[in-house]
């Protein structure tokens, strides 16, 4: 009979720090240039060149440390990592290895909706090395393309307290969150800034040894981590069931054929020959560094939200919409802002007014790419826009056509008001009752429908006033005249 057993997850996240340069050069960071056109002597790994941390790189790792809960240390230190490969033309790479910038810290996060906590072993700062591009130019040759090399990077590596493929992605849809709204990756895993190593092992149910592991390297996508570890969990039962032994060993990802494969049996740490790295000294944070970093430290989604429906009027579903991306919550956090500066009413009215405007009006054409997202209007135009709803000047329904017009034409709400000559809204119950008389004087059939206890037809009756003033009535004022003249 066939054992039952446990699947036990490790994750190794590599996450590029959003930084203009390079972790020890002046190199630019940007993505996509044409091959080795961001380089210098020090990122190409020339004799002689000698590296300079980058201040912010190391910064923006302790804003990711200080948000996980990692105790950030005072004093960290860069080691060489010794071997050799084409795109590591120093024949090392520049890691920390036993005095990380971060040690320990958890990340709690939502499976299904179970709260699970998972424990980090530590956040240590890195380079990535270069990019080797086999067959370019459709030939048999590999370019080697360094404009990546030299990038600063986290590793952010995991307790082995993941249980499942499905516990992976969550985790790792959270750690991505939290970075991007902090502002120290863009979460962008096409372009691999974003990307994971999985350690898979699995145990006989009550055994608590762990299984012999594989390393799943270079996993670019949450639906690929998810099928990688299913795969790789059958593929070991397979092989124990089988009597046979699991190898440890490094194995690649073919989203082609859904398998994992064998790349490479596993070197020990120790063949690395780590040293200190003689020509950097030790990365220093004295506490007051480390308490400024804490207190600028952008908010994250969960503290929003919770600010959010506590004090601004926001249902847990509104909250959830805006915090999608950190972008949007930035144009929420502007619009009610703005709104609730004003003092026209209550901070929950002004927040809600905010949340559904952006919800039904703003998201329909926003476009998110990594941490950019292009608004069709500007936050501090639609700030404006409902101010003149929440004065009175516009109606709901105005303010909606105007956006449309701002959204096409690029106008402000000013200009669009004039061009399509706006009427401010008819209050004015004197001014409206003629028309309503007239109206329904016009409409003898629906009015005694209206009598006969059809009160269905009120909204006929709405629809004509509006047309007649141009959607310029002001609603509530037009639904307690009909309501009193329709009884006559
Ligand atoms: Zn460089």
């Amino acid at each position: 009979m066939a054992r039952a057993y446990e699947t036990v997850i490790g994750l190794e996240v590599h996450a590029q720090l959003k930084t203009a340069t390079k972790l020890f050069c002046g190199c630019p960071t940007d993505y996509g240039a044409a091959p080795n056109t961001q380089v210098c002597p020090v990122c190409l790994g020339l004799p002689g060149a000698l590296p300079v941390p980058n201040e912010r790189a190391m910064e923006l790792a302790a804003i990711a440390g200080l948000a996980l809960g990692c105790d950030v240390r005072s004093e960290s230190r860069f080691d060489r990592k010794n071997y050799f490969y084409p795109d590591l033309s120093k024949g090392y790479q520049i890691s920390q290895f036993e005095h990380p910038l971060n040690l320990g810290g958890h990340l709690t996060f939502l499976v299904g909706d179970q709260e699970k906590t998972v424990g980090l072993t530590r956040i240590h700062v890195e380079e990535d090395a270069a990019k080797n591009l086999h067959g370019a130019g459709g030939g048999a040759a590999t370019v080697v393309d360094f404009n990546r090399g030299g990038t600063p990077l986290i590793e952010i590596v995991s307790e082995p307290d993941l249980r499942s493929a499905v516990e992976a992605e969550a985790y790792l849809r959270k750690l991505r969150d939290v970075l991007m709204f902090l502002g120290v990756n863009d979460g962008n895993l096409e372009e691999g800034s974003f990307r994971c190593d999985a350690n898979v092992s699995v145990r006989p149910v009550g055994q608590e040894e762990f299984g012999t592991r594989t390393e799943i390297k270079n996993i670019n996508s949450f639906k690929f981590v998810r099928q990688a570890i299913d795969y790789e969990v059958s593929r070991q039962v397979g092989v124990l069931e089988s009597g046979g032994r699991v190898v440890q060993e490094t194995r690649g990802w073919n989203d082609v054929t859904g398998k994992t494969f064998s790349q490479r049996s596993k070197e020990d740490a120790h063949d690395y020959r780590y040293f200190p790295d003689p020509d950097l000294p030790p990365i220093v944070f004295g506490a007051e560094r480390i308490e400024a970093l804490r207190k600028a430290a952008p908010k994250l989604p969960e503290q929003l939200r919770a600010e959010w429906t506590s004090e601004w009027g926001l249902t847990p579903y509104d909250a959830e919409v805006l915090t999608g991306h950190p972008a949007i919550a930035a144009y929420f956090g502007e619009v009610a802002g703005a709104l609730d500066a004003g003092g026209r009413e209550p901070r929950a009215e002004a927040g809600k007014r905010a949340a559904n405007f952006i919800q039904a009006e703003v998201l329909r054409d926003v476009k998110t790419s990594g941490l950019d997202a292009t608004f069709s209007v500007p936050a501090a135009d639609v700030a404006e826009l409902l101010s003149r709803v929440q004065a009175g000047t516009l109606t709901g329904k105005q303010g909606k056509q105007v956006f449309s017009e701002m959204a096409s034409s690029g106008e402000g709400a000013e200009a669009v008001i004039a061009r399509l000559g706006v009427q401010a809204p008819i209050s004015d119950t004197g001014a409206l009752e003629g028309d309503i008389r007239a109206i329904i004087a016009a409409n003898p059939a629906q009015h005694e429908q209206y009598k006969a206890g059809k009160t269905k037809v009120l909204g006929f009756f709405v629809g004509q006033v509006m047309r007649v003033t141009k959607g310029a009535a002001d609603p509530a004022t037009v639904n307690a005249l009909l309501e009193r003249l329709l009884q006559e």
